[in-house]
């Protein structure tokens, strides 16, 4: 299923068939074209072979029906893995890969701990359109917010990444306007600058978590070429041009970045106009441990009362292994 070239597929057909073929895929969901009734027989059985609609995949969904996570099997036989929370206040948001694992190697993400490729603009969409299937099929409402924050950086593949973006937001495809999709980040300064001239309302973050550069491009060696300064010019770079929020994800690691220094010194880098605070308590990939409630609590009240915004990140998927940093990919 080639999802961006619809229209060769019908090049043979009256004109209107291909426009009532992105409808069928991208409004009513059929995941067969045997559902397409306003189709001629002979069309649905040739559309089945030459244009299959199916996703291979499998399916994980938690215990509380709010959030799952799928493992798509590639063309290629690459598996990738993508995640769905429906939150309570009617928001169902897709974490979407971007690459096949991810060359990063963050020691505390399952993620880095290979990478194949990059994904196709297609390989992308796939995910989202699975889990606009699936929010259809359960009865959840559609779709509406994307972000990515699955395995890969989005910043080293970002030609398709953006072109993805595009069609996520085409009223012809899946209509979810940018300000509904996040970007996640570890700080790829020329990205983010590629990023502050695009002129989309797509929303940036940045997966901060340490604020000491040592520790930091030990912890994410993938950081190394982007010092702490570098990357702060940068995102000051953004905002100057877009004036929009930044979101700094901050995971909380026992012993390592949650004591009430580390505090003091977030609190004193995050205060400033349109700088948010994520904090995000480490989920379970290997040896390290997640900060206890009580020390997360008081690391919050410290960024609060120095006046730093600060939000917190409610944790989805844990039964299925599929909550930040648990995506695998091979
Ligand atoms: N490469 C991009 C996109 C991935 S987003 C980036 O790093 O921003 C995935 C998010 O989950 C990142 O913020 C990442 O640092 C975080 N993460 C990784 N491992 C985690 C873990 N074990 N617990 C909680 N968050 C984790």
């Amino acid at each position: 299923m080639n999802l961006i070239n619809i229209e060769k597929t019908f090049l043979n057909q009256p004109k209107f068939r291909s426009k009532q073929a992105q409808k069928l895929i991208f409004s009513d969901f059929i995941s067969d074209w045997e559902e397409a009734s306003v189709f001629p027989l002979t069309l649905r059985k040739e559309l089945n072979t030459v244009f299959p609609l199916a996703i291979n995949h499998e399916l994980f969904i938690s215990k509380d029906k709010r959030s799952g996570k799928a493992i798509i099997t590639l063309d290629d036989g690459s598996k990738l893995e993508t995640a769905l929370m429906v939150h309570r206040d009617g928001r169902n948001t897709a974490c979407l890969s971007s690459q096949v694992g991810c060359p990063l190697a963050c020691k505390f993400c399952v993620s880095g701990k290979s990478f194949r490729r990059n994904l196709t603009i297609n390989e992308i969409l796939l995910q989202a359109l699975l889990w606009a299937r699936y929010l259809k099929s359960a009865k959840l409402g559609r779709l509406s917010n994307i972000v990515f924050m699955g395995s890969g950086e989005p910043f080293l593949n970002y030609e398709n990444v953006f072109s993805a973006i595009n069609y996520l937001n085409n009223p012809e495809y899946f209509d979810i306007s940018a300000r509904r999709i996040s970007v996640s980040t570890i700080g790829i300064t020329p990205g983010i600058r590629k990023m502050a001239n695009e002129d989309k309302q797509i929303n940036l973050a940045i997966s901060l978590h340490f604020t000491d550069d040592k520790i930091r491009s030990n912890m994410m060696p993938g950081t190394k070429k982007y010092s702490l300064a570098k990357l702060f010019e940068a995102i000051d770079y953004y905002i100057d041009k877009t004036n929009r929020k930044v979101m700094f994800e901050y995971m909380m690691i026992k012993g390592i970045n949650d004591s009430k220094k580390d505090a003091e010194k977030l609190a004193f880098i995050m205060k400033k106009p349109l700088y948010t605070v994520n904090l995000i308590k480490h989920n379970k990939t290997g040896v390290f441990e997640a900060s206890d409630t009580k020390t997360m609590l008081d690391f919050k009240k410290i960024l609060r009362k120095q006046g730093a915004e600060v939000v917190e990140r409610y944790r989805f998927n844990q039964d299925v292994f599929g909550a930040c940093g648990q995506l695998a990919s091979k």
